[in-house]
């Protein structure tokens, strides 16, 4: 069956931490690069886990990024030529970013989002609900439960001080299913 496909599309990549996210990510900017495609990657400023320029796995893939501090930002360094936006950390991007997001799909730009639906305490992250309701296609990841083995859906923070963002990797933080998950009281 001929299926008519028009160009521009917002794909969000969601699930907790350790579950596939950024390797997804980067497995989707390699294609587009290798469909010829103009690709942009970026990624917010306060992340800078292993690298400040580029999107990083916990198993070390990675790929270079713009790190940006906000919208202002991110579209300074948009090239009007460009087919693949791809964001990583999403939930750390502001607000003023939906609209431009949607315009951009509209326009016929591909936009893949990935990053945390769910804080540690199991709540909606960020701009991540608002994506993921006006996604195109959704793309929910799972970990494994660091206590049971299961599918993990839930990040648990191991170090309880700070707010909601506690920027780190394996050392504060594990992935839990519904089940093993702890919100502290
Ligand atoms: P995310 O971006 O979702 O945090 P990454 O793409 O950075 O995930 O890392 C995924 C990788 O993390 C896996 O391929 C695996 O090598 C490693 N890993 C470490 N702990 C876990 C876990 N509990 N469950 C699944 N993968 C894990």
């Amino acid at each position: 069956m001929f299926v008519h496909q028009r160009q521009g599309s917002l794909e969000v990549i969601c699930g907790p931490m350790f579950s596939g996210k950024s390797e997804e990510l980067i497995r989707r900017i390699k294609r587009a690069i290798i469909a010829k495609q103009k690709v942009q990657v970026f990624k917010p400023a306060l992340d800078d886990r292993y690298d400040v320029s580029a999107v990083a796995s916990h198993s070390q893939r990675k790929h270079e990024a713009i790190a940006v501090k906000d919208t202002t930002e991110l579209l300074r360094h948009l090239d009007p030529d460009t087919q693949v936006v791809a964001l990583d950390e999403a939930q750390f991007l502001d607000e003023s970013l939906i609209p431009i997001i949607e315009d951009l799909a509209n326009r016929g730009v591909r936009v893949i989002a990935g990053g945390l639906d769910q804080d540690s305490n199991g709540e909606p992250f960020g701009i991540m609900p608002i994506l993921l309701a006006k996604a195109d296609y959704v793309t929910k990841l799972q970990a494994i439960c660091m206590v049971c083995g299961a599918l993990a859906s839930r990040t648990q923070r191991m170090v309880h001080t700070g707010g909601q963002v506690l920027v780190g990797a394996a050392e504060a933080y594990e992935a839990r299913c519904r089940h093993c998950h702890e919100v502290p009281h």
